[in-house]
C-alpha cells in the first residue's frame, strides 16, 4: 500500500458549518485511540487474505495523512508512538522526506514544544486549519483561535524545521458578515505558506449554520458570491506565484499534497480509524464512524469494516472522468471519443475548458460549474 490515511475523529467543539464525523472531547483519549488504531492494524494483517504486516501488498509508502478532527490534539507522544508503529508496518520510502506526512492542525495547538515532537516524529508537513483572518468571522464559524494564532503557528513551525506548510480558508461565507475575501488573501499570501485550500461554505443538515439559516437569522450562501470570491482567489495566487493544481487547492512549485493526488488520480489507499475510508481500485469500504462504536467493535476482536460497495465500471468511468476535470492534468483526449464530443467543444468554447498537450483541461470558470460540465459529457442529450 502505498497511501495510508488516519482519521482522527476529536475536536474540542462542533464549528458552525461541520458535519464531519468528529467526538467532541474536553480531555482526549489518546491511549484508548492509539490502543485502537493499532488493534484496526493487526485485525488488517490476520484477516485480509493477500495482506501481511510488514508488506503490504509489497508496495513501499509513499505519503501518510492524519486527518480528522483535529489530530494535533493528540499529545504528540501518542502521535510520535502511533507513527513508529505505523512505519514498523508498512514498508516507508528509504529516505524519510521521500515520505510526505501531513498533519491537520489548528493553530492553537502548534507550540514550539508540539511543532519539535512533531518533526522529531517524523511529521513533514503540516495543514493549518487558519479558515479567516477576521476574529468577527472566526469566533462566527465557533473557531477556537484568533486570527493573531495563524501567523504565530506558520512562524513556530518555520523554527521547528517545517517549509511544507499548508493553509485552508474558507470563502463564500452569508454577505451580513461583511467579510473581506481580499484582505484573508492578502495576509495569507503575506505568510507564504507552500499550499492554499480554498473551500466554498457549504450548507450541510444539522448543522448550527443550517439552523440559523432556517430560522433566517442568516442568510444562505450565494453562487454570485461564491463566484467572484473563487475566480478572485485565482487572481490574487497566481500574482504570488502560486498554481491551481486542483480545484480547491493551488501551490508554489514542488509543492503539491502528494496523497491528496494520490486520490485524485484513482490510486489505491488505506484507511485507519473511525470514519476512514479505503479504496483498492475496485472497491470502496468505509469504517464504523462514530468513535465509541469504532472502540468496542475492535476492544472485542471485530473489525472495524462498516460497509462495502464494488464499484461498476460505468461508476468507475464517471469517478475517473470527474476526478480527471477537477485536476490541472485534465481529461486525455484519447480518452473521450473522437472527434471531440460536441459538449467537450461547447466548453472549449466558453472558455471552461482548454485543450492542452492533448488533454482537455477546465479553466476557472469551467471548475465553477465542474459539476455541470461532467454531467454534460456523460449526457450529451443534455446542454448546460
Ligand atoms: S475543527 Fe474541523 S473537524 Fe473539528 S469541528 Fe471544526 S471543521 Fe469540524
Amino acid at each position: 500500500m502505498k497511501h495510508l490515511y488516519l482519521h482522527v475523529p476529536f475536536c474540542q467543539r462542533r464549528c458552525s458549518y461541520c458535519d464531519f464525523s468528529i467526538a467532541v472531547r474536553k480531555h482526549i483519549p489518546a491511549p484508548e485511540y492509539v490502543d485502537a488504531v493499532l488493534r484496526e492494524l493487526t485485525l488488517l494483517g490476520t484477516t485480509d487474505p493477500g495482506r501481511e504486516p510488514g508488506d503490504l501488498g509489497g508496495e513501499t509508502l509513499e505519503t501518510l495523512y492524519l486527518g480528522g478532527g483535529t489530530p494535533s490534539l493528540l499529545p504528540p507522544d501518542a502521535i510520535s508512538a502511533l507513527l513508529t508503529s505505523l512505519l514498523d508496518v508498512f514498508r516507508a520510502t528509504s529516505s524519510r522526506d521521500a515520505l510526505e506526512v501531513t498533519l491537520e492542525a489548528n493553530p492553537e495547538d502548534v507550540t514550539p514544544e508540539s511543532a519539535q515532537a512533531w518533526r522529531r516524529a517524523g511529521i513533514n508537513r503540516v495543514s493549518l486549519g487558519a479558515q479567516s483572518f477576521d476574529n468577527r468571522v472566526l469566533q462566527w464559524m465557533h473557531r477556537s483561535h484568533d486570527a493573531t494564532r495563524i501567523g504565530d503557528a506558520v512562524r513556530t513551525l518555520r523554527a521547528a524545521g517545517f517549509d511544507n506548510i499548508s493553509l485552508d480558508l474558507i470563502f463564500a461565507l452569508p454577505t451580513e458578515l461583511e467579510r473581506d475575501w481580499a484582505r484573508d488573501l492578502d495576509l495569507a499570501c503575506a505568510l507564504l505558506p507552500a499550499h492554499l485550500s480554498l473551500y466554498g461554505l457549504t450548507v450541510e443538515e444539522r448543522t448550527p449554520l443550517a439552523r440559523w439559516i432556517s430560522r433566517g437569522a442568516t442568510s444562505a450562501p450565494n453562487d454570485e458570491r461564491y463566484a467572484d470570491e473563487y475566480l478572485r482567489a485565482h487572481t490574487r495566487l497566481a500574482s504570488s506565484g502560486y498554481h491551481f493544481y486542483e480545484v480547491s487547492n493551488a501551490c508554489r512549485d514542488g509543492f503539491r499534497s502528494r496523497h491528496n493526488s494520490a486520490y485524485w488520480s484513482g490510486r489505491a489507499y488505506l484507511g485507519l480509524g473511525p470514519a476512514a475510508h479505503s479504496f483498492d481500485g475496485r472497491a470502496r469500504r468505509w469504517n464504523l464512524a462514530a468513535w465509541e462504536t469504532y472502540r468496542r467493535a475492535l476492544a472485542a476482536g471485530l473489525s472495524a469494516v462498516d460497509a462495502e460497495e464494488v464499484l461498476s465500471e460505468e461508476q468507475r468511468e464517471l469517478e475517473r472522468l470527474y476526478l480527471a476535470l477537477r485536476t490541472d492534468a485534465g481529461m486525455p483526449l484519447a480518452a473521450l471519443c473522437r472527434p471531440l464530443p460536441p459538449a467537450a467543444a461547447r466548453w472549449v468554447e466558453r472558455r471552461w475548458a482548454e485543450i492542452r498537450d492533448q488533454r482537455l483541461v477546465c479553466t476557472p470558470e469551467g471548475w465553477l460549474r465542474l459539476d455541470a460540465l461532467v454531467g454534460d459529457l456523460t449526457n450529451p442529450g443534455r446542454a448546460v
